[in-house]
């Protein structure tokens, strides 16, 4: 297990005013990238890895180079399990010595969702890891919300206190206008539901979909409580346009190495620039 959790990267970087990113990772390249971005930024960091990320690398072969890197690269890192569909995978994750995991019940009626991350929060604190689960529902990027969706959709203040009191969670992912994806326009973070849930909850709060939000929102959503922030879209976006380039400037190429080199480094510059958003006033 990693020698740090989420939840105590994430208290340090609040005493300081200061969220802490979470970057989906997938591959070797990704996490050199991260592992390069916290090193200069000297910054503790969350490798967090889905479901189909454990499909596509192998769950215990990714958790085994994050290790690894912390390892070589002398960070200080937790590793988190991001919308574990199943408690089969938090014990899972949790066994291969994850010190943080993610149940997603949140498409579950409001019962049901209390009951597994319970479940969850149990097991993580049982071999003192994080967990995180989440309240509301993240609207697809391309949905217009309208009032009535809102109280639909999004986090209730009063029902995210009865959550994380029944429950025992340490971080509560919300729905407050975020969206996985890219945003097709300019996304409208409910500052004020925010702040409400921020002033009744006593835990960390988590921001999902956070890839388009526009800077100043971030900062502002950092100042009103967010304390974990997801970047999964833009992350691997970095990746394909460094390839990209690559290969219209090397067409034809067997280079891979060289491409996806590229591909590294405009991960790395694009953590850093992360780092950086999330620790206003350094
Ligand atoms: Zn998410």
């Amino acid at each position: 297990m990693p020698k740090v959790t989420s939840l105590e990267l994430i208290q340090e970087a609040r005493s300081k005013g200061h969220a802490t990113g979470a970057f989906n990772v997938y591959n070797l390249e990704s996490i050199q990238a991260v592992s390069e971005g916290a090193k200069d930024t000297n910054v503790g960091v969350i490798f967090q890895l889905t479901k189909s990320a454990a499909e596509y690398g192998g769950l215990k072969n990714i958790y085994d180079l994050i290790m690894n890197c912390i390892d070589i690269y002398g960070i200080r890192a937790a590793i988190h399990l991001d919308h574990g569909p199943t408690i089969d995978m938090v014990d899972e994750c949790l066994e291969i010595g994850f010190s943080s995991v993610m149940y997603d019940g949140s498409a579950l009626p409001f019962d049901e969702n209390v009951e597994k991350s319970t479940i969850c929060a149990q097991k993580a604190h049982a071999v003192n890891a994080t967990s995180e689960a989440e309240l509301g529902k993240l609207v697809g990027v391309e949905d217009d919300v309208s009032v009535d969706e809102k109280e639909a959709y999004y986090t209730d203040p009063k029902d995210a206190l009865k959550f994380v009191e029944a429950t025992k969670i340490d971080l509560l992912a919300v729905a407050i206008g975020n969206a996985h994806g890219f945003y097709k326009g300019e996304p409208h973070i409910d500052f004020d539901r925010l702040a409400e849930i921020r002033d009744i909850v006593d835990t960390a709060i988590v921001l999902h979909g956070a890839s388009g939000i526009p800077d100043d929102a971030i900062q502002k959503a950092i100042s009103l409580g967010i304390g974990k922030i997801n970047i999964d879209t833009e992350f691997r976006y970095a990746l394909m346009r460094g390839v990209e380039d690559y290969l219209k400037a090397n067409p034809d190429t067997a280079q891979a190495r060289k491409a996806l080199s590229d591909g590294r480094e405009r991960m790395k510059q694009k953590v850093i620039e992360k780092i950086n958003l999330f620790r206003p006033g350094v």
